[in-house]
């Protein structure tokens, strides 16, 4: 019988593991200097939860949900994405109480399911991280959490993106949109995929969204968004893209972009980069937006809210293999070769306190020859190798050598830790 991973899953291996440790710190990094701290909510919610917050008629929930029914005979989801959660933990732990400083801002990450055909960058177990800001109404918090995701694109040296921005305005400016969508699209109605058929009636701005050749031929000319917003939307857009001005950040409006869930209004964007990762084809790597209705719907008090996703697997395609190898390249600090049982024992001694002292230690056990011991000391990079054998026994004494300069050294015993220490930190 031989097992495989399911489809569209992938195991990060040891070697990997070191380059999703520093995305994640890094993210902790960037995200705690604009105060955002982390939330960790279960990868599975109520069905309800997704279907709330994404809509009905989203491709994530309408097909690309993995839902089932558990052995209480309750309806319950693998995650697609991580707001719905968060909102949901932000109302049930009334985050909105004021012993939270508003806005409350918090980040999550990991492990996002949806029943997707696999490919490069689209996965069903994929990752996200992201970042959700409550309780402001200020454009002001969409231009700053913009620019962090910005910033944290600079960390990985992603600098060549383009920022697609939009506003989808406020109910009013959204309603007299609607309307004139259907007006522009119904006499195309024929003509639609059967997908944007059923959209017309239950939701004509996720027909913008298509993917359909024919429907994206269609949607070119219809009217924009930006020509029906309400004053106060129109204010609110108007400051968020000076604001991007005024933090140097460079971007477009893209009039057609509504983005895949059905629960944001006024400023939505993306980040997308060209790469020859991605064949060369334009991809978002984030994604977000403002969602003031959503709490609520969720069963909240009114809050507004603001945030954005990423996908790690797409930004780690981004990562220059310098990094990479730099990220996966493991040492050993020091490494002991023994010649017999006593010695063995004493390593095993000497290698608690090693590792107490906070260095990466190891030894052999396998059996292997001296011989073979020092081949693992190299092919771990081990900066040290310290020989133990009868007479350092009886000596409480031992050579230590620095196996980049070859120098050694005699060291007792209990200052062996010290003495690593002290020459790792000439280095
Ligand atoms: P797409 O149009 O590519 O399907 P989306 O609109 O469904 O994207 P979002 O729901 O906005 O994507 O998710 C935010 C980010 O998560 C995306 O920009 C992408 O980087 C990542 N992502 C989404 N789906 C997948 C997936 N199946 N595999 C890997 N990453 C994904
Ligand atoms: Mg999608």
């Amino acid at each position: 019988m031989n097992f495989q991973k399911p489809k569209g899953t992938m195991d990060i291996l040891p070697g990997e593991s070191k380059l999703w440790q520093y995305v994640e710190n890094t993210a902790e990094e960037v995200f705690s200097t604009y105060r955002f701290e982390e939330i960790r909510t279960p990868i599975f919610e109520q069905y309800e939860v997704f279907q709330r917050s994404s809509g009905e008629t989203s491709d994530i929930v309408s097909k690309e949900m993995y839902d089932f029914e558990d052995k209480g005979n309750r309806r319950m989801a693998l995650r697609p994405e991580g707001t719905a959660g968060v909102v949901r933990a932000y109302v049930e732990n009334k985050l909105f109480a004021p012993e939270h400083v508003k806005p409350v801002k918090v980040w999550y990450k990991g492990p996002m399911f949806r029943y997707e055909r696999p490919q490069s960058g689209r996965q069903r177990q994929f990752h996200q991280i992201g970042v959700e800001a409550f309780g402001s109404t200020s454009p002001d918090i969409d231009a700053d959490t913009i620019a962090m995701a910005i910033n944290f694109l600079s960390k990985f040296n992603i600098n060549e993106y383009k920022l697609a921005i939009n506003t989808l305005g406020d109910s009013e400016s959204r309603e007299k949109y609607h309307n004139a969508l259907i007006n522009y699209l119904t006499p195309f109605k024929e003509e639609l995929s059967d997908d944007s058929k059923r959209r017309l009636e239950q939701n004509p701005l996720r027909i913008l969204d298509s993917k359909d050749k024919k429907d994206q031929e269609i949607v070119a000319n219809a009217p924009s968004i930006l020509d029906f917003l309400t004053e106060e939307s129109q204010l609110h857009f108007d400051r968020v893209k000076s604001l991007l001005e005024v933090l140097n950040i460079d971007y477009i409006v893209d009039s057609n972009m509504v983005r895949g869930l059905d629960y944001y209004n006024h400023t939505i964007f993306e980040v997308m980069v060209t790469d020859k990762a991605f064949d060369n084809k334009e991809t978002t790597v984030i994604a977000g937006g403002r969602y003031n209705g959503l709490v609520e719907e969720l069963g909240g008090p009114e809050t507004p809210g603001f945030g954005f996703g990423m996908g790690i697997e797409r930004l780690m395609l981004l990562i220059d293999d310098d990094t990479k190898a730099k990220m996966n390249s493991e040492s050993l600090d020091v490494f002991i070769t023994t010649l017999d049982e006593n010695s063995a024992t004493q390593a095993l001694v000497l290698l608690d306190q090693f590792r107490k002292e906070g260095l990466k230690a190891d030894r052999d056990f396998l059996d292997r020859k001296v011989k073979g011991q020092f081949k693992m000391a190299n092919n771990l990079h081990s900066k040290f190798v310290i020989t133990l054998g009868e007479e350092e026994l009886t000596n409480k004494k031992a050579p230590l050598k620095n196996m980049e300069t070859g120098e050694q050294v005699e060291v007792e015993f209990d200052h062996l830790a010290n003495k690593v220490k002290e020459l790792m930190g000439d280095n």
